[in-house]
């Protein structure tokens, strides 16, 4: 088997209410597939995290070396790749591209040999995962303490345990909005906090002090991802558990932040930090560490279904009877194509996800879809 051509597809999609984390603002949504084909016509399916059309591009830079070889040598290719780009790479869109061919390789592998990628990667400790709602963005034209309330409270109406809103835009601000979250969706469920790196250290500090007191099961990405020693002193200075990890790439970016215990959770994307195979070394290095690992998952169903390949094969850490099990980031933005390119959806019910156990990623493409969402120009 010898790879034959490999293709990137943009989605693209307008929104009718504009949206905002504290460091980005969405108009549009846009994500990009790759699609790897071989010469016995097994085609496989992977995407990269982050700006669609410049991943393409070093997709499509990466591309020429891909064709000819054997798609099953995924670790021989991942080096290459990594290594072509090594110089001025390292990490960004030169490992976030290089997550959506290896995502594709181990598609193809799991549908060469008829299973799930999970059980190439050892094996399905879970069937299915529990599902955490993540959305409450700030929207144009809403208020937002009420609108986050609402949205938080509809979440944990249908099923979901766990809700992860958006702050980072000011801490007064945030902590009213924090407070109405906490009283909509009551004392028991689950409550996270994502900053986006919107804060400095001295104001992650006050605000996660002030909001402890609310029951907050992590704090994620408080100050910017380089900064590192900032990272250390927000653990140190206030109480609630820190986490970080989707921008970090590959396990050279996550050494440093592992083994000084920057983090208490870590948060790699497996579409962005590597794919499968870069993926398994940096969860075994959060466990050589004692951190708990809660993939970052932003994307398509492709995406998803990769995650949940993924999380099928994470090992108990600890293991105990009534393990800790792993949570699957559920993103409730709107995105009509994000299930809609599955010709089956992955939905969730009562706020858990059952894991696809077809080959390869478990999935099959609607290409109509793929078209429908094409960008216009
Ligand atoms: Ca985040």
């Amino acid at each position: 088997m010898k790879i034959e051509a490999v293709r990137t597809h943009l989605l693209d999609h307008a929104l009718d209410t504009a949206f905002e984390s504290a460091s980005m603002r969405f108009t549009r949504r846009q994500h990009v597939l790759v699609e790897i084909t071989c010469d016995d016509g097994t085609t496989g399916w992977g995407e990269c995290l982050g700006p669609a059309r410049p991943n393409a591009a070093v997709v499509a830079a990466y591309a020429e070396r891909l064709i000819g070889r054997d798609p099953l040598e995924t670790e021989i290719l991942w080096q290459e790749l990594y290594n072509l780009l090594r110089d001025q790479g390292q990490r960004g869109l030169a490992v976030t591209a290089l997550s959506g061919i290896d995502v594709a390789l181990w598609d193809i592998k799991g549908r060469h040999f008829g299973v799930p990628v999970s059980v190439l990667l050892g094996g399905r400790v879970r069937e299915r995962v529990r599902a955490y709602a993540t959305g409450s963005f700030r929207r144009d034209g809403v208020d937002r303490v009420s609108d986050n309330a609402a949205e938080c409270a509809a979440h944990v109406a249908a099923g979901f345990h766990a809700v992860k809103i958006k702050i980072g835009f000011g801490v007064a601000a945030d902590l009213a909005v924090i407070r109405a979250v906490r009283e909509a969706i009551g004392p028991q469920a689950r409550l996270m906090i994502d900053a986006n790196h919107g804060y400095d250290v001295r104001e992650a500090i006050t605000l996660g002090r002030a909001a402890a007191e609310l029951d907050i099961d992590w704090f994620e990405e408080p100050v910017l991802p380089e900064q590192l020693d900032a990272y250390r002193a927000v653990r140190a200075g206030q109480p609630i558990p820190v986490a970080g990890g989707e921008t970090w790439h590959g396990r050279f970016g996550f050494r440093e932040p592992l083994e000084t215990r920057a983090i208490d959770i870590a948060q790699p994307d497996l579409c962005g930090t590597g794919g499968f195979t870069e993926m398994r070394r940096i969860a075994d290095m959060a466990a050589l560490h004692g951190v708990r690992l809660v993939p970052h998952v932003w994307g398509t169903g492709v995406q998803i279904a990769a995650s949940l390949q993924f999380m099928a094969a994470l090992l108990p850490d600890p293991p105990r009877r009534d393990p800790i099990a792993p949570i699957l980031e559920f993103d409730r933005t709107p995105n009509p194509f994000r299930q809609a390119i599955l010709k089956a959806p992955i939905e969730h019910d009562r706020g858990w996800v059952a894991i696809p156990d077809g080959p390869g990623l478990g999935i099959e493409i609607d290409r109509d879809a793929l078209a429908e969402y094409a960008p216009r120009s």
